[in-house]
């Protein structure tokens, strides 16, 4: 049971068991995609449903609202209950952030919308396939004007997109957003320029076999050094790379590998790596509650783009596992020197597909997606003119056209399931990751020895202490503060970028 103060107990209690109900379908989700036999799909897909549904049953019954109001203004969302400690009128009041965001919406509008999400979807996918928006456009038009209807039931008096910025990230609106967006695409451009003036020599991954058990060995290694604690996670193989977690004890993800190219698995593992160290570091006296529950999605993908980009693509890192690497696939890399390796796994290419980019361009990619989706919402521009500001803006921002709509306009699911304002935490996590390791190197100021050596612990206790264990103690934004000092700014990912790419590239 949870270290609470007495009179929250049975809120805390009626907390856990929407948590274990969750849980149990986020377990089945899990299941469903690393072991389970196919034809299993649909009656699991019917039995979380059914999970789901109890839980926000109970998330929004009667019984749970007559014991947050014992605590909590349900209008407002103050605070009422008197001489609270700071971090539990602190939960209260996430608590009823999460309370207000289940009732909000009626039940049968969100009906409609699981209805909506699944008919988007197939036809996503069939233009997809077709490679034609147009049998796209009518359920993209739909799906933006329920998001539309949906902020609208969850907060009146703001900008609809400003609603949906908030879900993802609490408290972000577009006028703290677009300033750090264009300063990063200005100085993006900039960069991206002087490094198309040069040239790294490549290496050519695909001419080789990687076998997958030598891929796994060497990533287990990875992860062991990294203090993913493995009895209280575990690692699995599946199509898609992904994090997921029931409880701090126990945290789970996966790894998709490439018989062709290495680069991938390594590093999409060390990324979800990252984000099970943030869910195996959530204090579990407090499971259930805010409290136990990361902060937001940036700053989850803060946690991973940390591990990912200041620790797996350094040169620092590779000095110490490079010849491990080579160890496990000597006849491969045996005449590929450690400087080659490391500026192939950071080569930079402008591409069409967001998933495959590099560094520098990937965020260019996300802020493609952010100006479209606020020119959406906001009507500025009609559904058919789509394609064409699509194709125009990465003409202009990484000088690549896609010839057809499946890499261009279709490539994303996310919009067929209703996700608008997801895509700019990608780069916001990036922000955060360069913020902190600038605060954390300052902190250990042996980090980069510590790395070079494949020590992980003091890192990894450094984010603990000062991120993961917090919970929703803090909003993104005020926990950066606390910590370096200064509010989100775009500086040190461009400083990041800058000198480590002007050193690969020679510019
Ligand atoms: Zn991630």
């Amino acid at each position: 049971m949870s270290i609470c103060s007495k009179p929250l107990l049975s809120l805390v209690q009626q907390r856990r068991e929407i948590a274990h109900l969750v849980n149990a379908g986020q377990l089945m989700h899990w299941d469903k995609v690393t072991i389970m036999p196919k034809n299993g799909s649909k009656i699991r897909d019917e039995q979380k449903a059914y999970l789901i549904k109890l839980a926000h049953a109970k998330a929004t019954s009667g019984a749970f609202k007559t014991e947050l109001e014992k605590f909590v203004n349900l209008i407002t969302g103050d605070v009422i209950y008197p001489n609270l400690p700071d971090h539990e009128a602190r939960m209260l009041k996430e608590i009823w952030r999460d309370w207000h965001h289940a009732v909000a919406l009626p039940n049968e509008f969100v009906e409609k919308l699981t209805l909506l999400d699944g008919e988007a979807y197939t036809a996503w996918e069939s233009a997809k396939t077709q490679q034609d928006f147009k049998l796209f456009a009518p359920d993209l038009e739909r799906r933006i004007k329920t998001a539309g209807i949906q902020a609208n039931y969850l907060n009146p008096d703001s900008e609809p997109y400003d609603v949906l910025l908030d879900l993802h990230e609490p408290g972000m609106t577009q006028a703290q957003l677009t300033p750090l967006f264009d300063e990063l695409k200005h100085q993006l451009k900039t960069l991206l320029k002087k490094i198309q003036t040069k040239s790294r020599p490549n290496v050519d991954f695909s001419q080789f076999d990687w076998p997958l058990d030598q891929q796994a060995n060497f990533i287990k290694a990875v992860i062991y050094d990294l203090k993913f604690d493995l009895n209280s996670g575990y690692h699995a193989i599946s199509a898609h790379p992904f994090e997921t977690s029931f409880h701090p004890t126990d945290t789970r993800f996966t790894t998709r590998y490439n018989m062709k190219d290495p680069r991938p698995a390594i590093l999409s593992s060390i990324h979800e790596c990252g984000h099970g160290l943030y869910d195996q570091g959530l204090n579990p006296d407090w499971y259930g509650t805010p409290l136990c529950q990361a902060i937001s999605t940036a700053m989850h993908e803060s946690q991973s783009r940390f591990y990912e980009m200041r620790i797996g693509r350094s040169l620092a890192f590779w000095k110490h596992y490079y010849p491990l690497l080579q160890d496990h696939f000597h006849s491969n890399l045996k005449n590929i020197s450690l400087n080659d390796f490391y500026s192939a796994l950071n080569q930079v290419k402008p591409s069409l597909i967001r998933i495959e980019a590099d560094e520098i361009t990937y965020h260019m990619h996300i802020i493609i997606r952010y100006e479209i989706e606020q020119a959406l919402m906001s009507g500025e521009i009609q559904i058919q003119e789509l394609p064409e500001l699509w194709n125009a803006k990465y003409t202009d921002y990484l000088e690549v056209t896609p010839s057809n709509d499946s890499d261009g306009i279709l490539q994303d699911v996310h919009w067929s399931l209703g996700l608008f304002g997801y895509f700019p935490t990608y780069t916001l996590g990036s922000m955060y990751a360069c913020q902190l390791y600038e605060t954390a190197a300052a902190d250990l100021p042996d980090l980069e020895t510590q790395i070079q050596k494949g020590e992980f612990s003091t890192i990894r206790e450094w984010l603990r202490t000062n991120i993961h264990q917090l919970g929703r103690a803090r909003r993104s934004d005020e926990l950066i503060k606390e910590i370096t000092g200064k509010p989100v700014t775009a500086k040190p990912l461009i400083d990041y970028l800058n000198s480590k790419y002007t050193a690969i590239y020679n510019v």
